[in-house]
């Protein structure tokens, strides 16, 4: 007997990519993490404020804020920082939508975002990307209804104009826009500035794929105060103290060396090309990305053979069942060593398959 309520009886919960517990050397390139460690400050910031564990973490995230609020270039009101950016993706389907209020998202996209949009009972409207797994943003302009599109998309690492995304904020005055920018920092233009031109735009960020802090959990939604003021409604309404002490340390820290990042970012950048061209070479299908994973097929070999072969041989790529996905792997990157693995074994795949 179950007693789960009906209202989540048909719901198929989000199935992230898989954490190996086994201590044999893997390369793992299935969830978008980033392969380089926090810097080394990070450590010492958060055994610090493990000695005061016994006490709540400050709600508003004071410090935290203020330094994101910099680094943004907005201010600390036009900021809500959160336990990982799936946080402030829930707490907007939330604060935004309903029956009236439905939400709108290409069909080959970030996971949650249907499944987000069923545990709330809301409204999904699913738009299919055009052949060449593009978007066509003309599809979400003058829409009127709500919006979630990642800019560069998952999985395909592909990614809309800053101009074209002002068009479809623009067209939908009377509706939000959030664009999940969780993968910006690798080639992408953020629109956070937008947000103070436009009163409906929501951005959302994270530190779980650039700044190496996935394990940590924090994100951000930035945007105009009243948006903010809504999501701050909501995360009152469930948990005021959603970003622990630690992580609120660590969030402070990495801020504080961004140089750090940003060169991890351009070697990751470097073995994203690496990967690109010569997969090509391979005769491998690939899109261009803006994003630290690449969208990969072979003509005969199905996305499941890929994976599977790919794990025999201790390296874990993300297969993405699904009728426009399941001939392709998502392929996140790692170190430039690791990429080289990756290409020799895509090599010898396609010889024996
Ligand atoms: C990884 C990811 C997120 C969420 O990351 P968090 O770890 O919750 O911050 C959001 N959107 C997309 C498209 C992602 O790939």
């Amino acid at each position: 007997m179950s007693f789960l309520s009906r209202n989540f009886t048909s719901l198929t919960p989000y199935v992230p990519g898989e954490q190996p517990k086994s201590t044999k050397k893997i390369i793992k390139l299935n969830t978008n993490e980033s392969p380089y460690p926090p810097v080394d400050e990070v450590s010492k910031s958060v055994a610090e404020k493990a000695l005061y564990l016994n006490l709540y973490s400050d709600p508003e995230c004071t410090l935290l804020r203020n330094e994101l609020a910099k680094a943004l270039g907005v201010s600390p009101g036009n900021v809500l920082p959160v336990n990982g950016s799936d946080e402030i993706l829930y707490f907007a389907f939330m604060a935004f939508c309903d029956d009236d209020h439905p939400i709108a998202f290409p069909d080959i996209s970030y996971g949650f975002y249907p499944i987000f949009a069923k545990v709330n009972r809301i409204p999904a409207h699913i738009i299919p990307l055009k052949n060449d797994f593009s978007i066509n943003y003309k599809d979400y302009c003058g829409l009127n209804e709500n919006i979630v599109i990642a800019n560069p998309n998952a999985p395909t690492g592909l990614m809309l104009t800053l101009d074209e995304i002002e068009e479809i904020v623009k067209t939908n005055p009377n509706n939000v826009v959030i664009i999940d920018e969780a993968y910006v920092d690798f080639g992408g233009t953020s629109a956070v500035p937008l947000t103070k031109k436009y009163k409906n735009l929501l951005v959302t960020q994270t530190f779980s794929k650039s700044r190496s802090m996935a394990g940590a959990r924090l994100g951000m939604g930035i945007g105009s105060e009243e948006l903010i003021c809504d999501l701050n409604t909501i995360r009152n309404s469930f948990n005021p103290y959603n970003v622990n002490a630690m992580t609120q340390a660590a969030g402070i820290i990495t801020l504080n060396n961004g140089d750090y990042y940003t060169e991890n970012c351009k070697k990751i950048i470097e073995a994203r090309e690496y990967t690109y061209s010569e997969l090509l070479k391979l005769g491998y299908k690939v899109l261009p990305s803006f994003a630290n994973f690449l969208f990969v097929g072979k003509e005969n070999i199905n996305g499941e053979t890929f994976y599977r072969y790919m794990k025999e041989h201790d390296i874990i790529v993300r297969y993405l069942p699904g009728p426009r996905t399941s001939d392709y792997v998502r392929v996140s990157i790692g170190t430039l060593e690791e990429m080289q693995t990756f290409i020799q074994c895509a090599a010898e795949m396609t010889k024996e398959i």
